[in-house]
């Protein structure tokens, strides 16, 4: 299970530790050298509560290196930042430490997207490492399901599923199954969409009949979990949403990470919050303007630390076509905190209340090895 620091992770690894003593989780985290003293922090108490340590993951290359993890490979990129186009950072930081560790292993990765997130997050690419996703109702991967209702496999998916369907269930579930979807379309967006359909209307007829015949499933597959005799989250019906997230980390004595907590700001008479929505190096490339504004003012040392990677030419810059010590003149400072003001208000009003959803926004798919 992988511990990024933030909230998700940290309470996905309390909520199966309660659940599930009895599996045997290893916890990892890969340390950039770059996190807010909270993340440390926050490792430190989970290794408290869990009473087992959390292994830092570090690439052989840094074993002989005085640098940390992100200066050292900064060097060897000659001050070439990363960015969501070139995301150096994540690719050589965490997954192949990650990749490294479980060294051809048959893995289970656990991975903590809430029931309220529509997102289908990281998932490895190497066969030995299988994702599950414990806190949505679906714990599964669209690999394994693509496979699941691959028209090809019908005939074994029926076998299966008459263990643990009778009569009528039995009989929509095979509707189900026939209707049609074609994995090879070129409409990825459209297939996609068929599939989600079909995990929903599967679920609805039973989450652990639905759970146990993927399971039964997977037995002639070469997945990790086909060599288990059983599977303890088979059964699970849980589903946990944000409230939940913090529910969890309160109750455990943990504590939400500080820099979690809204804090109040006034631009000309206006009332606006803000707060940082994600784990991860503190001067990450996927904050929001307001986030950096955010590191300015209520950790002004990590923002100067920040300022320091661009170079002077300002060839490559944080945030896109804007240097660091653009974005504090005063006068942009106001127009940035205005700005988020009004999303804000916008947002609040058509969706989400929470602070962290619009700081979140769609970019949090960007780094889920990092922020969850
Ligand atoms: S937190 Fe951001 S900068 Fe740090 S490794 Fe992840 S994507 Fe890269």
């Amino acid at each position: 299970m992988g511990i990024s620091g933030g909230k998700d992770s940290a309470a996905l690894a309390i909520y199966l530790n309660d659940k599930y003593p009895t599996l045997n989780f290893e916890y990892y985290f890969c340390d950039t050298g770059k996190e807010l003293d909270e993340t440390y922090q926050l490792i430190e108490n989970l290794e408290s509560y869990l009473g087992k340590k959390i292994i830092k993951l570090e690439n052989e290359e840094l074993k002989n290196s005085n640098e940390n993890p992100f200066d050292y490979y900064y060097k060897s990129f000659r001050g070439y930042l990363p960015s969501p186009q070139a995301r150096w950072c994540t690719a050589l930081m965490k997954l192949k430490p990650f990749e490294k560790f479980v060294n051809g292993e048959p893995t289970i990765s656990y991975v903590g997207i809430r029931g309220d997130e529509e997102r289908e997050g990281y998932i490895s690419r190497e066969s030995n490492i299988q994702s599950i996703f414990p806190f949505r109702r679906n714990i599964w991967s669209n690999d394994v399901l693509s496979k699941f209702f691959d028209p090809e496999n019908q005939k074994q998916v029926e076998d299966f599923l008459n263990s643990y369907h009778k009569g009528n269930k039995y009989d929509r579930f095979v509707n189900l199954l026939n209707e049609p979807i074609d994995f090879n379309l070129n409409n990825k967006a459209e297939t996609e969409k068929l599939l989600k359909r079909k995990i929903s209307n599967s679920l609805d007829l039973g989450i652990p009949e639905f759970n146990r015949t993927v399971f039964d499933f997977l037995k002639t597959t070469e997945y990790p979990l086909a060599t288990e005799i059983d599977f303890e989250l088979l059964d699970n019906e849980d589903v946990l949403i944000r409230e939940d997230i913090f529910r969890t980390l309160r109750e455990s004595g943990i504590g939400v990470p500080k820099y979690y907590e809204k804090i109040e700001f006034e631009v000309d008479g206006e009332k606006g919050e803000y707060a940082r929505s994600r784990s991860g190096c503190f001067f990450c490339f996927f904050q929001q303007k307001i986030e950096w504004i955010w590191l300015y003012e209520q950790h002004p040392e990590l923002y100067k630390e920040a300022m320091k990677y661009e170079n002077e030419d300002e060839l490559f810059t944080w945030v896109p076509n804007e240097s660091l010590a653009e974005l504090i003149k005063p006068e942009r400072v106001k127009q940035i905190k205005k700005g988020h003001i009004q999303r804000s208000n916008r947002e609040k009003s058509k969706s989400s209340p929470y602070l962290l959803d619009i700081l979140e926004g769609t970019e949090r798919d960007g780094c889920n090895t990092c922020f969850l």
